[in-house]
C-alpha cells in the first residue's frame, strides 16, 4: 500500500562500524531528513556526511527489483518461484553429487545479525559443511586473531565513550577522520577539551597524523617491530605495571626472553623510525592515565597483521592498560556489521557465540538443535574457497551482500575462478561485479527496508526497523535464505527476526539475554549478555576470556613484507575517503555524494612528482604484477618517499584497486595483504 504520510523510523547507520543511530524521516519512498537523537547510545547528536546524506541509493535505478536467471551471456528476468526452483534444484543437485563440502557459503558484513546466522545455519544444517566466511576475512580477521590469542574476546574492550577518558589515544594504520568520522570527533575532542595526547603511526600523514603529538612513519608492513621494541624499552625503563602483569597475565619470563632482539636500534633500522621517536612514544604511554590503542586495515592487511594485532595486545598487557575505562583495544571495524558477522558464526571454524566447531559440547548443543552433525573441522576461508575451486573441489556457491570480484586481491584471478563455478548464486542489493559470473541473482534488500540488528564496533546490538517497503520484488536476505533452506528439506518458520534472535540466544551463550524486548527502541545490548539482561560494555574488569581468567603473551616473530622485483619500485597503499563506503556499491549511486566526489586518483608526493615529470591531473598507469590500472595524479604531501595512495571506491572496475593487489596473505588468518602492494608508474 502506499504511505502517504510522513514517518520517522529509528535505524542504524550503515556506513561504518561505529554504529551511529538516528531517526530517518519518510514520505512514500522518498527520504527527507535523518534525524539524530540524544537518546543515541553512540552518537547522541553527530553523524557524518555519509550517514546524512547517503542513503537515495534505496531508490537508484540500478537497484535489483526481479530475480534474474542466466541464459547464455545474459539475464533473463524471472519469477520468484522460478529462481528459488531453481537454486534449491542445482545447489541439490551439487551436494547429492560432490557432497556439502563441494559448496561454499559467503555471508555479509552488510547485512543483519539475523541474516548472518540464518546463513551459516544453511550451511551447517542443510549442507552440513564449515564452508562459510563473511567478507571480514578481507580485513578484520587478523585483529580478531590477535586479541583471542591475547585477551581471549576479538571484540573492542571498551566502548567508543571511553576512548575519550584515556589520557593517551595510539592510532596505528587507519584514518577515522575519513573512515570512523564520529568516532574521530570524539579524539579530537578529547584532545581539545582535556589534552588527550594522541600518536599516530601510518604511511600517510592524513588528518590525524597533523593532529597528533608524535606522528610515526614507519616503512609499509613494520608496526610489529616497533610496537615489541616500546614494549621491550619499557620493560628496560622499569615501566611495566608488574603487579597487573603478575596477577593478570601467564607467560612473562618466556616473554622478557622472546623481546631480547627488539631492541630500540634493530626496531629504527627495521622501521626506519628513529630511536629519539621511539623513546617519546614509550614515555608518553608511560605518563598516559590509560592508553587506548585504535588500528585498521593499515595493519590488519598485511602478511603479518595478526601477529602485529597480538603485539599491540602485548604492549597493553605490559602497560596494565586493560579492564578499566579508557585503556585498551579497539580494532576500528569497517563496515557495520563486521562484529556481528562475525559473532554469528559465519567463520569456518567458529560456531555462533565463538563456540569453536572442534569443541565437543558446543557443537553438539548445535548438533541437537539442528539435527545434523557438525564436523570438528573448520571449513573453507574465502579465500580457500577459490583456491578449491582451481583444485576442481569446490563446484557451488552463494554468496550474499559481497562484491568478492571486486574487493579480493588479484580481482582478475577472482573472475577466472568464479567462472568455473558449475552454480554461482549472487543475492545483493545492486548487479555487482560479482553478479556478472552468477548463474542466478536475487534481489535483496537494503537495510531501510527490512528489520533486525546490526553490532557495531563496541559489541554494540542496537535494533533497525523497517522504514522502506521493499523495492519491486526485492525480498529481505533472511527470507530468502529460508525460502531456500525450506526447498532443501529444511522446516524453517521465522516470521520475524525477532524470533530467529531468540534461537541465537538459546544457542550462544554471549548472548543469553539479548532479545527484541530488550533492544527495543534506542535501547542497546553490548556483548557479552547473561540471561538476565546485564551486559559487559568494559571488559576483562576481573578476568579475561581464559578458563584460569588470565592473559596471555603472544610471542610470535616478525615477518618481512612481501619482496617485489627491483622494477616495481613505488609501494601503493590504498584506503577510504571520507564521502564513499569501502568499494563504493552504495555511496556511489547516491547522486549528491557521486557529485562531489566522482572518481578515484594516485596521490603522489611533491618530491617523486618533480623527479617523474608528474603534476596534478597527469594520466599515469599503475603496474603490479598482477595488473595495470589508469588513474589520474593528485599531488599532495600527505604521502612521501616512494609510497602512492589510491582510494579505494573507484567507479569503474577497469581502474579499481585490486585489479594491482597480489596473492600474499596473512599467515593465520589468510587476509589479503591488499597494503603490500608494489608498482611502477608510467605516465600516459
Ligand atoms: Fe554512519 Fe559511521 Fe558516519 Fe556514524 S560515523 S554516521 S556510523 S558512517
Amino acid at each position: 500500500m502506499r504511505e502517504t504520510r510522513t514517518k520517522k523510523t529509528k535505524t542504524v547507520c550503515t556506513f561504518c562500524g561505529v554504529g551511529c543511530t538516528f531517526e530517518v524521516w519518510t514520505k512514500d519512498r522518498h527520504i527527507l531528513k535523518i534525524e539524530p537523537s540524544e537518546d543515541a547510545p553512540v552518537n547522541s547528536i553527530s553523524t557524518c556526511i555519509k550517514g546524512k546524506f547517503g542513503w537515495d541509493f534505496v531508490n537508484s535505478d540500478q537497484r535489483l527489483t526481479t530475480p534474474l536467471i542466466r541464459r547464455g551471456d545474459t539475464f533473463v528476468e524471472a519469477t520468484w518461484e522460478e529462481a528459488l526452483s531453481l537454486v534449491a534444484r542445482r545447489l541439490g543437485e551439487l551436494r547429492d553429487t560432490y557432497g556439502g563440502n563441494a559448496l561454499g557459503f559467503v555471508s555479509s558484513s552488510k547485512t543483519t545479525n539475523e541474516e548472518a546466522y540464518l546463513m551459516q545455519k544453511l550451511a551447517r544444517q542443510v549442507f552440513e559443511t564449515n564452508n562459510v566466511d563473511n567478507c571480514s576475512r578481507y580485513c578484520q580477521s587478523p585483529a580478531t586473531d590477535g586479541l583471542l590469542s591475547t585477551v581471549g574476546y576479538g571484540g573492542d574492550s571498551g566502548t567508543i565513550k571511553d576512548i575519550a577518558s584515556a589520557g593517551l589515544v595510539i592510532i596505528i594504520g587507519a584514518n577515522p577522520t575519513e573512515g570512523h568520522p564520529v568516532l574521530a570527533t570524539r579524539v579530537k575532542r578529547a584532545k581539545k577539551l582535556h589534552g588527550q595526547k594522541l600518536i599516530v603511526s601510518d604511511l600517510r600523514r592524513h588528518e590525524m597524523a597533523e593532529r597528533s603529538d608524535i606522528y610515526l612513519h614507519p616503512r609499509q608492513g613494520t608496526d610489529f617491530v616497533w610496537l615489541t621494541a616500546v614494549a621491550k624499552y619499557m620493560i628496560d625503563q622499569g615501566w611495566q605495571d608488574e603487579s597487573f602483569i603478575s596477577a593478570r597475565v601467564n607467560g612473562y619470563e618466556d616473554y622478557l626472553q622472546f623481546l631480547q632482539p627488539y631492541t630500540l636500534e634493530y626496531a629504527s633500522n627495521i622501521t626506519g623510525i628513529s630511536i629519539a621517536q621511539l623513546e617519546e612514544t614509550a614515555r608518553l604511554i608511560h605518563e598516559a592515565d590509560g592508553t587506548c590503542v585504535l588500528w585498521g586495515m593499515g595493519v590488519t592487511q598485511n602478511i603479518a597483521g595478526s601477529h602485529t594485532s597480538a603485539a599491540i595486545s602485548n604492549l597493553l598487557l605490559v602497560t596494565g592498560n586493560y579492564g578499566r575505562p579508557g585503556a585498551g583495544a579497539y580494532p576500528l571495524r569497517g563496515h557495520n556489521n563486521v562484529q556481528g558477522a562475525c559473532d554469528m558464526g559465519t567463520l569456518p571454524q567458529w560456531l555462533p557465540g565463538y563456540q569453536h566447531v572442534s569443541n565437543d559440547v558446543a557443537r553438539a548443543h548445535f548438533e541437537k538443535a539442528y539435527g545434523v552433525s557438525i564436523s570438528p573441522k573448520p571449513g573453507y576461508t574465502n579465500i580457500e574457497m577459490l583456491k578449491a575451486v582451481e583444485a576442481g573441489k569446490l563446484k557451488g556457491m552463494y554468496l550474499m551482500g559481497e562484491d568478492m570480484a571486486w574487493v579480493d586481491s588479484n580481482s582478475l584471478h577472482v573472475h577466472e575462478m568464479l567462472s568455473e563455478l558449475e552454480f554461482f548464486v549472487v543475492q545483493d542489493v545492486f548487479f555487482t561485479k560479482t553478479a556478472q559470473f552468477a548463474d542466478v541473482i536475487l534481489p535483496a534488500c537494503p537495510s531501510l527496508e527490512k528489520d533486525g540488528t546490526f553490532t557495531n564496533t563496541e559489541r554494540r546490538i542496537q535494533r533497525l526497523y523497517q522504514a522502506l517497503e521493499p523495492l519491486g520484488d526485492a525480498k529481505p536476505d533472511w527470507q530468502i535464505i529460508q525460502e531456500i533452506a525450506n526447498r532443501l528439506g529444511a522446516s524453517w518458520n521465522y516470521s520475524h527476526p525477532g524470533e530467529i534472535m531468540d534461537e541465537i540466544a538459546s544457542l550462544a551463550p554471549v548472548f543469553s539475554g539479548v532479545s527484541y524486548k530488550r533492544l527495543e527502541g534506542w535501547n542497546s545490548q553490548v556483548w557479552p549478555v547473561l540471561p538476565d539482561g546485564t551486559d559487559e560494555p568494559l571488559l576483562y574488569l576481573e578476568r579475561f576470556n581464559f578458563p584460569d581468567g588470565k592473559a596471555r603473551f603472544s610471542m610470535v616473530d616478525y615477518v618481512a613484507p612481501v619482496e617485489f622485483p627491483p622494477e616495481f619500485d613505488l609501494v601503493v597503499n590504498n584506503g577510504r575517503m571520507l564521502e564513499h563506503f569501502h568499494e563504493g556499491n552504495m555511496t556511489n549511486k547516491s547522486k549528491g555524494i557521486q557529485y562531489k566526489v566522482p572518481d578515484v586518483f594516485v596521490e603522489v608526493p611533491p618530491a617523486l612528482a618533480q623527479e617523474r615529470g608528474v603534476k596534478d591531473g597527469t594520466m599515469v598507469r599503475l603496474v603490479s604484477p598482477y595488473g595495470a590500472i589508469k588513474l589520474r595524479a593528485l599531488v599532495t604531501d600527505r604521502v612521501q618517499g616512494m609510497e602512492l595512495y589510491v582510494p579505494m571506491h573507484s567507479v569503474s572496475h577497469e581502474n579499481a584497486i585490486n585489479i594491482l593487489t597480489g596473492n600474499a596473505v596473512d599467515v593465520r588468518t589468510q587476509t589479503p595483504a591488499y597494503k603490500q602492494t608494489k608498482v611502477r608508474m608510467e605516465i600516459l
